[in-house]
C-alpha cells in the first residue's frame, strides 16, 4: 500500500471509532474534532492528510512544528500545539499555532500573551490539568485550574477556549477522565464561552468522547508507530 492509501485507510478507521464513540455516548460527531499529530513524521504527511481532508494538525516541539508548518504554509491547515512549552519558545509558536494545548503556568500566560501580542494575532489557549503526579506530563493541579484560566481569559490576545488533560499512563483513564470534565463544568460555570475538551489519543478516545471530549489528539492510529518515544512517556 503507497502512504496516501495507508494514510486514507487509517483516517477512516478513526473516524469510525469517533463515530461508533458517539455513538455509545448519545453524543453528535459534529461535536468531536480530530486533531492530527503528526510529531515525527514528516511535512509530506501533512500534506497527504491535508489532501484527504484533515484540517487539523498537532505538534509538541517547536522546531519541528515551526519547520513543518513554513513547508505546509499553502494549507490553510490549523496548528494545534500540544507538549509542553518552554517560555523562551513563546514568540516561535506564536507565529504560527493557532491554539496551545499545555498551558499550565502563570509564566506561559504571560509569555504567550505578549508573543501573540507583538505577531498580532490570536490564539486559544487551553489550560492543561495535571491527571496524575508526573510532573513530565505538564499540567496544572485542578484547584489551581480556576485562578489560571481567570488569568488566561485577561490576557490580551489569548482566549481562553476550555481544559486539556492527559490520562495517567497504564491504568483505566475514565476516573482520570471524569475529573476533568468535572473541573471543566467548574470552568465553563464562569467561562460560557470555554467549551473545549481536549482529551483522549489514540489509545483512549472511546473513554474521552465518554467523558464530553471535543478535540481527540491521535498520533499513532492515524499516521502509524513513532520511532522515537513520544514526549510525556517516560524516558
Ligand atoms: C503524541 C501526543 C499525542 C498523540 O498520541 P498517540 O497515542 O500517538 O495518539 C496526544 N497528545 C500529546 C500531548 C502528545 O504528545
Amino acid at each position: 500500500m503507497n502512504r496516501r492509501a495507508e494514510l486514507a485507510a487509517n483516517l477512516a478507521g478513526v473516524r469510525q471509532r469517533v463515530t461508533a464513540a458517539c455513538r455509545a455516548a448519545g453524543r453528535d460527531p459534529d461535536e468531536v474534532s480530530v486533531v492530527a499529530v503528526t510529531k515525527t513524521f514528516p511535512a509530506s504527511d501533512v500534506r497527504l492528510l491535508a489532501g484527504l481532508g484533515v484540517r487539523e494538525v498537532g505538534e509538541n516541539r517547536d522546531r519541528e512544528a515551526a519547520a513543518k508548518a513554513a513547508a505546509c504554509a499553502d494549507l490553510a491547515l490549523r496548528w494545534h500545539f500540544v507538549g509542553q512549552l518552554q517560555t523562551n519558545k513563546a514568540g516561535s509558536v506564536a507565529a504560527y499555532a493557532d491554539v496551545v494545548h499545555s498551558v499550565d503556568r502563570t509564566r506561559l500566560v504571560d509569555a504567550l500573551s505578549a508573543a501573540a501580542t507583538r505577531a498580532g494575532r490570536d490564539l486559544v489557549a487551553l489550560v492543561q490539568v495535571a491527571l496524575d503526579d508526573d510532573p513530565e506530563r505538564g499540567g496544572t493541579p485542578p484547584a489551581a485550574v480556576a485562578a489560571l484560566a481567570e488569568e488566561v481569559a485577561a490576557a490580551p490576545r489569548l482566549r481562553l477556549g476550555g481544559l486539556m488533560g492527559l490520562a495517567p499512563l497504564g491504568v483505566d483513564p475514565t476516573p482520570a477522565f471524569a475529573l476533568l470534565a468535572e473541573v471543566a463544568a467548574r470552568v465553563r460555570a464562569v467561562h460560557p464561552q470555554a467549551r473545549w475538551l481536549s482529551a483522549g489519543m489514540s489509545g483512549d478516545l472511546e473513554a474521552a468522547v465518554a467523558a464530553g471530549a471535543t478535540h481527540l489528539r491521535i498520533g499513532t492510529a492515524l499516521l502509524g508507530e513513532r520511532r522515537q518515544p513520544p514526549v510525556g512517556s517516560r524516558r
